[in-house]
């Protein structure tokens, strides 16, 4: 593994409202002038290229010399009008199965770079035109405020009516705890761990989570329904939308509940997640196909349950999915001790004990024929991560090495206690593999 820290959450907003005066009016509208120009450029450029969007860097040389030409602003905000119009072609692209058009953008709102922006004295200072400053008094009531404002600041989003300014938090003012570790695989029903404490495994368990599944299931239930039953367009739209919303709430609910809990009783560890950053990207391909086949989001839930592959039940990025990245947002949020995320490349494949190479006669199980023995798949992988965070820390642990492993074995050996069935096809082939 040449995989180096990694630490994908270095950022924090903070909001406020505010009345623009007619100068920051008049750049904002300037600015959705420009955008737009950006977007029938780039459009222009996808025609002729495949449908392929161009870069924001690409599109803004096919800009430059209009910007120098007609525009008084600074010359740096043409970079992130060009990120917006890239920005808002590629999601109408996305949400329309590869079909671009010419989109106006019709919101005052403009992203402005950290060269742009400093804070003097709790105002935010704004280089509209160069040397020309545009002065906005900070609300300090959020009280995140005085403690992010230590941080770099990364970018503003400027509307008409509000400033998000963004700081560049970053984690390594975290400390990270080498000596106690909690590795967590994150499966649909359970999410399992590992905690490796003074190079000894001192606790393997599993969280029940069955109930988050349950409300994915349960609203895509729901949203089948409403697809089927309600015949008037735009009805079933405000219907849909709203069950999304409840949904989202319900389930963000209990995400925080549960993080909270986890965090609070492991307070003095470092949590180490796998990596799923490059795992959603290479997923979407996949997941995509499977919308298309199967319009039926329930059917494409239980679909992938069945999955017998254990990455793609992670592909899947649709509503249902149970929300690992959400999961681990808030855990790295939530916790004071840094979060590492390692290479999650054959943590279900390899053993962490010997390294042979790991079998799965069935969804729950990894056989490895080197130790003879089968594993419960999901501990068995949380084992793997807790030691690959260790590896990262700079602090190797091996499995067979410690005395605590003929201790704490038996935990990782496959048991059907520990098995949350995922569903019935699951629990036909337990019962078929026992027969
Ligand atoms: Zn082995």
């Amino acid at each position: 593994m040449t995989h180096p820290w990694k630490s994908t959450d270095e950022k924090r907003t903070i909001v406020f409202s505010y009345s623009p005066g007619n100068n920051i009016i008049q750049y904002l509208t300037d600015m959705r002038n420009l955008i737009n120009r950006a977007i029938i450029n780039a459009y222009a450029m996808a025609k002729s290229n495949n449908n392929e969007l161009p870069s924001p860097i690409v599109l803004r040389r096919s800009l430059k010399n209009y910007y120098d030409n007609n525009i008084i602003y600074a010359k740096h905000h043409i970079n992130p009008a060009c990120r917006n119009a890239i920005a808002i072609l590629r999601s109408y692209k996305k949400n329309n199965n590869g079909e671009l058009r010419v989109i106006k953008a019709e919101r005052l709102a403009m992203r402005i770079d950290s060269e742009l922006i400093k804070i003097e004295n709790n105002k935010l200072r704004i280089t509209i035109k160069p040397h020309e400053y545009e002065y906005i008094g900070i609300v300090d009531k959020n009280k995140k405020f005085s403690e992010y404002s230590k941080y770099k600041l990364s970018e503003v989003l400027l509307t008409d009516s509000k400033v998000c300014i963004t700081f560049r938090t970053g984690t390594l003012n975290k400390p990270v705890m080498d000596d106690n570790i909690i590795g967590f695989d994150l499966n649909f029903k359970s999410v399992d761990y590992t905690i490796i404490k003074n190079n000894e495994i001192v606790k393997v368990d599993s969280v029940d989570t069955s109930d988050i599944a349950k409300t994915q299931r349960d609203y895509a239930r729901k949203r089948t329904k409403i697809q089927k039953h309600i015949k008037n367009p735009a009805k079933r739209d405000r219907k849909l939308m709203e069950a999304g919303h409840r949904q989202k709430n319900t389930v963000m609910d209990k995400l925080q509940k549960l993080t909270t809990e986890i965090v609070n009783d492991n307070s003095d560890k470092t949590f180490v997640f796998e990596d799923l950053t490059d795992i959603k990207k290479k997923g979407k391909k996949n997941n995509n196909k499977k919308y298309k086949n199967n319009k039926d989001s329930k059917a494409i839930n239980e679909k992938s349950n069945k999955n017998k592959n254990h990455k793609n039940k992670r592909f899947r990025t649709d509503i249902n999915r149970w929300p690992y990245r959400l999961f681990q947002k808030l855990i790295d949020y939530k916790s004071k001790n840094r979060t590492l995320y390692v290479n999650p490349e054959g943590t279900s494949s390899e053993c962490p004990v010997c390294g042979g190479k790991l079998r799965h006669p069935i969804w729950k199980e990894s056989k490895c024929i080197n130790c003879g023995v089968t594993f419960n798949r999901d501990r068995l992988s949380s084992l793997s991560i807790s030691v690959r965070g260790l590896y990262l820390c700079g602090t190797p642990f091996t499995v067979s090495g410690s005395s605590s492993w003929d201790s704490m074995k038996n935990n990782y050996l496959y048991h059907p206690d520990h098995v949350v069935i995922e569903n019935s096809s699951d629990c036909k082939k337990y019962l078929h593999s026992n027969a």
